[in-house]
This record gives structure tokens, C-alpha cells and sequence, in this order.
């Protein structure tokens, strides 16, 4: 019997393991088989306090997770499949196992938004990604567009110009949402070049992308244009729907019913899976803690 049963191994359920286990709560992580994380597909991280020269994503949360164990956090890396949250102690299956929790974490993070147009399923991992960091290097001296305009789409872009001969941003509006330092480092590098109003609807390419059919948003005008890497930045779609009877908005982001609680009580959460505003390290990070001192508070009043 676990005190506390944290499903997700971002910031925000590695940052909640560190306290509760500091806490001396009997803590388990359900890490999912890829354990970390968005950071673990990314590079430098710049803005994460305490890291002047910047952090690797990979070796932020591998810090973290030390630090977790380290105060006797148990982790194990199995996807969660389907939880009992009618009945107490509540029950969390991975599939072969199940676990008991006298309370739960939901810290699932989001998963990538796929545009959803003809030649984008098929083609993921043969010129279709989402990870310029992972598969930038498959398309050197090769040319790539990003499509998205908000910080991902930037970072994807800038990335990119390591490795591609040329980069080309299409977005469906005419502004980007980025933050203005994101955006000024893209119009300042001449590799990447940027199409506003454009909307990319079909994937071109046998076996690999070769091209892209685009819409002029304005016009209508649909036109093509050869092409060796698609990469979707277009945010993400968070990891709500296996959790049956927990609360969500109409976009699936998991309701928080004051202070990290969902609807269930003794079940919480933190992080991307409930908050689409700031989705940064640092915030779910600190929603992890928040969590995390609740579940304390929690378990005060019920022992
Ligand atoms: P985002 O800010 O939600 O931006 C998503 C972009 O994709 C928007 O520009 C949106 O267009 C576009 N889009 C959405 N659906 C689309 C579709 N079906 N077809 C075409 N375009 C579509 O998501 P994000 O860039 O992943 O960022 C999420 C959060 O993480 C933000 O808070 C961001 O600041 C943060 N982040 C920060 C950094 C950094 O600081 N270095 C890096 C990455 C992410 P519209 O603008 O028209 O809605």
C-alpha cells in the first residue's frame, strides 16, 4: 500500500515524488514506458532557474529523478492503464500489475497534436516528426519545413537550421503566438524563411515525404511545393482521457477544483494535463509541489 501513487514522470510528478518521498510518504512513480517527458525531446532548456548556462532536457530530468529516488521514491517504468477510483484505497493498474494508493497524483503531461491531413499518419518517421532535437540530424544539407506559430514552432525552427540547407515556418494565421525573443531569433536567422496564412493540407511522397500541398488562407490558392521534413509544432493534446470519471474541460484538460484537487477526492493533479496556459518546466514543476503538499495535508486529515 503506497501513501501516495504518482502516474507521470515529468517535472510535475518528479518534483511532486522529491516531496512526498522527502516527506517520508511511501511514494510510487508510474513512469510510462517513455519515462521524462516532453524535456526528454528537447536540447538546452535557458529558463529554468538555476542553470545559467542553460540545461539538457534529458539531464534536467535525469537530476530529478536522482533526486526523487534518492529520498525513496519507488519508479517504475510501465505505461498506467486504468485506475478504480470508486472505492478506497484507490486501485492503479499497469496492465500486468495493479497497485494500491491511499491517494494519486495525475501528472500525464500532453501529447503531440497531429494536423490530421492525407500522407501525415504514414509518413511519421519517414519525414513527418515532432522532435527537430531527435531527427534534425536525418536532414542535413536537406530541406524542412515547421509548421506552427508559437514557441515550439520557433525552437523547432531554429533547431533545424543546424542541419537543414533551408527552413520555411508556415502558419495558418498572419502573426505568430510566440514569445517576442522566440520570434526575433527566427527573423534574424537567414536560414529560415516564413509563409503566413498558409495552411499545409496534404503530405505528398510514396514511401517519404517528397512535397506538400498548400492553402493560401486568403486567396484559397492551393499550390505545391517539393519538400524533404515536415515537422508539427502545433501544441499538444493532454493525457486526460484513460483517467474514467475524473472531471475535464471540453478540451480534456483535467479540472482543478481548488488547491491541485480534481473531483475525486484524494485524487490529484499537476502539470500539462490541467494547465494549457503555461505549459512551461517551471510551472509544472511547481504544480507538482503544490500537489504534493496537498496530498500531505490529505493524508494528515484522513490517519
Ligand atoms: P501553442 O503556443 O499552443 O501554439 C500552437 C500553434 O500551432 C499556434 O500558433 C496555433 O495557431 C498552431 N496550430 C494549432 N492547431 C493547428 C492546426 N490544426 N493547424 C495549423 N496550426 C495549428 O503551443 P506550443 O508552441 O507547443 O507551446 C505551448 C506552451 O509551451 C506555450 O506556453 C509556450 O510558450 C511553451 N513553450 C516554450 C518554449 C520556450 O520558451 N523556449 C518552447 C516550447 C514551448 P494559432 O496561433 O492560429 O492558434
Amino acid at each position: 500500500m503506497y501513501d501516495v501513487i504518482i502516474v507521470g514522470s515529468g517535472p510535475a510528478g518528479l518534483t511532486a515524488a522529491i516531496y512526498t518521498s522527502r516527506a517520508n510518504l511511501k511514494t510510487l512513480i508510474l513512469a510510462g514506458s517513455k519515462w521524462g517527458g516532453q524535456l526528454m525531446l528537447t536540447t538546452v532548456i535557458e529558463n529554468y532557474p538555476g542553470f545559467p548556462q542553460g540545461i539538457l532536457g534529458q539531464e534536467l530530468m535525469g537530476n530529478m529523478r536522482k533526486q526523487a529516488t534518492r529520498h525513496g521514491a519507488q519508479i517504475i517504468e510501465t505505461d498506467f492503464k486504468q485506475a478504480n477510483f470508486n472505492k478506497k484505497p484507490f486501485v492503479i493498474s499497469s496492465g500486468e500489475k495493479t497497485y494500491e494508493g491511499k491517494s494519486v497524483i495525475i501528472a500525464t503531461g500532453a501529447d503531440t497534436r497531429w494536423l490530421n491531413i492525407p500522407g501525415e499518419k504514414e509518413k511519421i518517421g519517414r519525414g513527418v516528426s515532432t522532435c527537430a532535437p531527435c531527427d534534425g540530424p536525418f536532414f542535413r544539407n536537406k530541406n524542412v519545413i515547421v509548421v506552427g506559430g508559437g514557441d515550439a514552432a520557433m525552437e523547432e525552427a531554429l533547431d533545424l537550421t543546424n542541419f537543414a540547407n533551408s527552413v520555411t515556418l508556415v502558419h495558418r494565421r498572419d502573426a505568430f503566438r510566440a514569445s517576442k525573443i522566440m520570434q526575433d531569433r527566427v527573423k534574424d536567422n537567414p536560414k529560415i524563411k516564413v509563409i503566413f496564412n498558409t495552411e499545409v493540407t496534404q503530405i505528398l511522397g510514396e514511401s517519404k515525404v517528397e512535397g506538400i500541398k498548400l492553402k493560401d488562407n486568403k486567396t484559397t490558392k492551393v499550390s505545391q511545393m517539393p519538400i524533404d521534413g515536415v515537422f508539427v509544432a502545433i501544441g499538444h493534446i493532454p493525457n486526460s482521457g484513460v483517467f474514467k470519471g475524473i472531471e475535464t474541460d471540453t478540451e480534456g484538460y483535467i479540472k482543478v477544483f481548488g488547491h491541485a484537487k480534481t473531483n475525486v477526492e484524494g485524487v490529484f493533479v499537476a502539470g500539462d494535463v490541467h494547465d494549457k496556459h503555461y505549459q512551461q518546466a517551471i510551472t509544472a514543476a511547481s504544480f507538482g509541489c503544490m500537489a504534493a503538499l496537498e496530498v500531505e495535508r490529505y493524508l494528515q486529515n484522513i490517519e
